[in-house]
């Protein structure tokens, strides 16, 4: 399968191009040049297991360059550490459909995708006889999500940068009580902003990013997109078996737009999904675009979910892509107008396109703790981002909707004790980290700086 650029200016690359690579050269992201239409074989999918099922979704796009049998290996790797033997099972709780996403090692669905990310780095990496150096910035779950998927991995080391002081304590420990060798957690004196803002001038330095070989483990990457696609064809499946033949509408809490883009390819792979429900808290962005075609980020609003605290949403470029109707030029003309104008705009074909594909709703920090504590008296207890999309799908008055709860609630046990007064019972594996050594250096907020850690510390490896 051949992979090529939402701007359509980079050569198309294979699927180990498009996972090595993460970033084309022109600045777009990889889509397959071809999506496999599964419609045929639905009912012969459906009776398989979890990790039977992603074999099959996964095999085509990387056909001719991964066997059955190496993915058979890397998806059992990936999926051995997940406490449900479903890996991704679908509840019926609080008089709603769950689909339980954070079974992995950190407790957010971002594990998921990460474990698979991390198993084909190593894959493909030791086939090339190459190695890559993974630098990343995270607000929380995506830099504890990727350190596990790494951890330990020949080839690979992983830079992390977050702010300091202002991750949960959770998070802070599940990333910096990670011993391996490989793993280099940086707590950066400023923001998230700051961080990000960092590595991208990183990857800018062309200079720096050849000679030290840097990757990317951020949404961009397409192998997380292809990891996610697999769970709503299996949570569809279950959800037949419970309500045969009826309509399927997925909620997703979203952020950057990747998990509910992997939910719009399952759709483009035959499965008739009816809507996908864009939930988001009051950074709106793509509930904006959605309900009035309005693409323009305003000021960030720290909120209970701060994993959708967002103003850009990386993965709206792919979707604006099959928008365009794959053109390329169109789609980085777009792109460059909302860098210069701050904005985009929709209407007319455009945004009732949008609007077949999705719907969306806002839910503000009120909200989020109502619903939190209305399932909590139904005997289910869900975290901030999942409670968003469970509130999202009953305004929009969908009663039978599949809700991606996409982390823990002892993850984010300050909003969840807002909402009931107690916080919940963290699981084992999160109280055993208060007692752990952690390892983790302090830098300011500066490109220089950052580069010299990775220097120094790649040059005593390589001693
Ligand atoms: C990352 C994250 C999201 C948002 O996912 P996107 O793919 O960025 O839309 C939602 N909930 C949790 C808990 C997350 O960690």
């Amino acid at each position: 399968m051949r992979y090529i650029s939402t701007r359509g200016k980079a050569h198309p690359v294979d699927f180990s191009g498009a996972v090595l690579q993460g970033l084309a050269r022109d600045g777009g992201l990889f889509l397959p040049e071809v999506i496999p239409n599964l419609t045929p074989r639905l009912r012969e999918l459906s009776t398989l297991s979890y990790r039977d099922l992603a074999l099959e979704v996964f095999y085509p796009f990387a056909a001719g360059e991964i066997s059955k049998a190496e993915w058979k290996a890397l998806i059992d790797q990936s999926y051995r550490g997940f406490r449900a033997p479903e890996v991704t099972p679908l509840a019926q709780k609080a008089g709603q459909y769950i689909l339980e996403l954070f079974h992995g090692p950190t407790f957010a669905f971002k594990d998921v995708a990460l474990q698979v990310l991390g198993n084909l780095f190593e894959l493909l990496l030791e086939r090339k006889g190459q190695s890559l150096n993974i630098l990343g910035a995270t607000s929380g779950d995506t830099g504890s999500a990727a350190i596990y998927g790494v951890r330990g991995k020949k080839g690979i080391e992983i830079f992390m940068l977050h702010p300091q002081g202002r991750v949960s304590a959770v998070q802070e420990r599940q990333m910096t009580t990670v011993r391996d060798k490989n793993v280099h957690n940086i707590a950066v004196e400023g923001t998230f902003d700051d961080c990000q803002a960092i590595v991208k001038a990183c990857f800018n330095d062309l200079e720096f990013r050849d000679t030290y070989h840097l990757g990317a483990v951020n949404s961009i990457n397409w192998a997380r997109v292809l990891a996610q696609i697999v769970y709503y064809f299996y949570a569809a499946f279950r959800f037949w078996e419970i309500e045969p033949g009826s309509p399927l509408v997925f909620s997703v809490p979203t952020g950057n737009f990747g998990d509910v883009f992997a939910g719009y390819m399952a759709k483009r792979m035959g499965l008739p999904i009816e809507k996908l429900v864009v939930a988001t808290n009051e950074n709106d962005i793509l509930s904006r675009c959605v309900q009035k075609g309005d693409y323009s980020p305003q000021t960030l609003h720290p909120s209970y979910s701060p994993s959708m605290d967002i103003q850009l949403a990386s993965n709206f470029e792919r979707y604006l892509f099959e928008l365009e109707g794959r053109d390329g030029e169109k789609t980085g003309a777009k792109m460059k107008e909302l860098e210069t104008t701050g904005k985009l705009r929709f209407a007319g074909k455009e945004l009732s396109q949008i609007q077949r594909d999705f719907a969306a709703f806002q839910v503000d920090d009120l909200r989020t703790l109502d619903c939190i504590r209305n399932a909590f008296q139904q005997g289910y207890l869900l975290d901030p981002h999942s409670a968003v999309g469970v509130e999202a799908a009953k305004s929009l008055g969908y009663t039978k909707a599949i809700c991606l709860a996409t982390a823990h609630p002892a993850k984010f046990d300050e909003a969840v004790k807002k909402a009931i007064g107690q916080a919940p019972k963290p699981p084992l594996e999160i109280s055993e980290l208060l007692g752990l050594p952690t390892r983790c250096v302090e830098a300011k907020a500066r490109v220089e700086d950052i580069q010299q850690i990775i220097r120094s510390t790649l040059g005593e490896k390589q001693a």
